[in-house]
């Protein structure tokens, strides 16, 4: 039972520290990064595109306007000279304003360039890290599923060898295991016990020896069951 503990949990350890686990960590780290890249400069683009329309509507108004003051410029309905020089007036300062709101989608456009290539740019790494992270995950989950068949076996082996170990037994070898690094029960070999690997002394081993081959031992330095 202690052989396939020490199984157990040697392939639970193996399960938790697989190398591409690591690394699968990394890449989510530098993900989110670029998350968290991508949401500000996406929200700074997202601010200059909406400024960009709003003067591109406004550019709309002022070349529909313009266009209506034009035709009735020449069209002819109009004949008085001071409302003539009104309406000139007035389409001077329409394409004043054309100019100026012209220059302000040049602006937003030139400003918003830069910004949508670093967004493109982002969305290209993360294509990429997506990918990489993707291949990693199905390396860890095969990983995992030939530990876990491994898992199986050992847990399938323990509970056969649980069968007939005394309750109390169990109690005192689960607490031992908790307490001593994992190991509950040691070996007595040639007179040492492996858990401690400190040699039994020439009284306990004769002591040892004399007791019926049921009776549980402990070893006398670290408190471990002692198999013999
Ligand atoms: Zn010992």
């Amino acid at each position: 039972m202690q052989d396939h503990d020490a199984a157990v949990d040697r392939l639970r350890h193996r399960r938790r520290t697989l190398p591409e686990l690591a690394e699968l960590a990394a890449l989510e780290d530098r993900g989110a990064e670029i998350e968290r890249a991508l949401a500000e400069v996406g929200e700074r683009r997202d601010d200059v595109a909406r400024r960009q329309r709003r003067v591109e509507d406004e550019l709309a108004q002022v070349e529909h306007k313009l266009a209506v003051e034009q035709a009735r410029l020449y069209g002819g309905t109009v004949s008085l000279i001071r409302e003539l020089q009104a309406m000139q007036t007035e389409i001077d300062a329409l394409k004043r304003r054309r100019s100026t709101l012209e220059d302000g989608v040049l602006e937003a456009m030139t400003e918003r360039e830069p910004l949508d290539d670093q967004v493109a740019a982002l969305d290209a790494q993360r294509v990429i890290l997506d990918e990489r992270s993707g291949g990693l995950r199905a390396v860890v989950a095969e990983a995992q599923a030939a530990i876990d068949a491994e898992l199986e076996v050992e847990l399938a082996a323990r509970a056969a060898a649980v069968d007939g170990i005394p309750p109390a037994v169990m109690t005192s070898y689960e607490r031992l295991r908790t307490r001593l690094d994992g190991v509950g029960a040691s070996r007595l070999v040639k007179g040492r016990c492996d858990g401690c690997h400190l040699s039994l002394s020439r009284t306990e081993l004769a002591v040892a020896l004399r007791e019926p081959p049921d009776a549980l031992l402990h070893c006398e330095q670290c408190g471990r069951i002692l198999v013999r």
